[in-house]
């Protein structure tokens, strides 16, 4: 067990999700809330308002903050984490969950599509990791979670930019890792494979039995199964875990 928590990581905690109206992020903070727990959460879509995360966490006791934030700004971002630090003092955990796809195959891509997707998914992750850094290394404690993914490592025609920017999340992480250890902040990685959300709905419809053939366990993942993986990661039980990439993807990618 890591003394660094016992001495530093008084209740109650402070837990920071990007991208938590929907999908893999409305399950991480859901998965976190607890009496005596608060929530803060961002998202940009319009389509949401974060209402029904912040009733799951409401539900389980937590005390939900939903904020509309982009995680590609470094001025909102830097206005964000300063209104948690300023509320809270301090933050425990931080999960860069925050995504966006822009495909088509590389000779048709957009130089736009690839600078929205790596803006949102890599330099996102960096705003928010730098931004909590300083709080994390004063505080002598912190766990940061990354959302890559499986085309992270594999690659996936007709998704270059996003591969990019998940291979990117990993070198990020490792690196992180390498520069936060030495005051009990530990940074890992979770590279989900197929997961049902609205992400995927459009090519799980189209692709439903190619995608199911691809998968050992035969059965797409939920956001669940992804949640539980960054509550472990954000335990004592993973005090020794750190610059990890952690494969969430029923066998996809062995
Ligand atoms: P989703 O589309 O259901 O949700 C994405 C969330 O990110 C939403 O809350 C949205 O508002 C938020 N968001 C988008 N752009 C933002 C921005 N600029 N600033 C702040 N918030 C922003 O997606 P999902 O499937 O739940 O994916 C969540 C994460 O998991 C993403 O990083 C995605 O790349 C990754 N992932 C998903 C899968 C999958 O199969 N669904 C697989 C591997 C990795």
């Amino acid at each position: 067990m890591n003394s660094n928590r016992n001495s530093h990581s008084p209740p109650p905690r402070t837990i920071v999700v990007t991208g938590g109206s929907k999908g893999i992020g409305r399950a991480i903070c859901k998965a976190f809330a607890r009496p005596g727990t608060t929530v803060y959460f961002n998202f940009l879509s319009p389509e949401t308002t974060g209402l029904e995360t912040a009733r799951d966490i409401s539900a389980a006791g937590g005390i939900p903050v939903p904020m509309c934030v982009d995680v590609a700004s470094e001025a909102e971002v830097t206005h964000f984490f300063k209104k948690i630090s300023d509320e809270t003092g301090r933050v425990d955990v931080l999960v860069n969950n925050a995504g966006i796809t822009k495909d088509s195959l590389l000779l048709r891509m957009k130089e736009s599509d690839w600078d929205d997707v790596i803006r949102v998914n890599l330099k996102g992750t960096f705003n928010c990791t730098k931004a909590v850094a300083r709080l994390m290394l004063k505080q002598r404690y912190g766990r940061i979670i990354n959302i890559s993914s499986v085309v992270g490592v594999t690659g996936n025609s007709g998704q270059a930019n996003y591969a990019a920017s998940k291979a990117g999340i990993i070198g990020l992480t490792k690196s992180a890792a390498r520069e936060l250890a030495s005051r009990g902040v530990t940074v890992n990685a979770i590279a989900p494979g197929f997961i049902k959300t609205d992400m995927t709905a459009e090519i799980f419809e189209k692709m439903e039995s190619d995608i199911l053939s691809q998968i050992p366990l035969a059965r797409v993942g939920t956001p669940e199964d992804v949640a539980g993986v960054a509550v472990f990661l954000a335990s004592e039980s993973a005090d020794y875990i750190t610059g990890q990439v952690i494969h969430v993807n029923g066998g996809m990618y062995i």
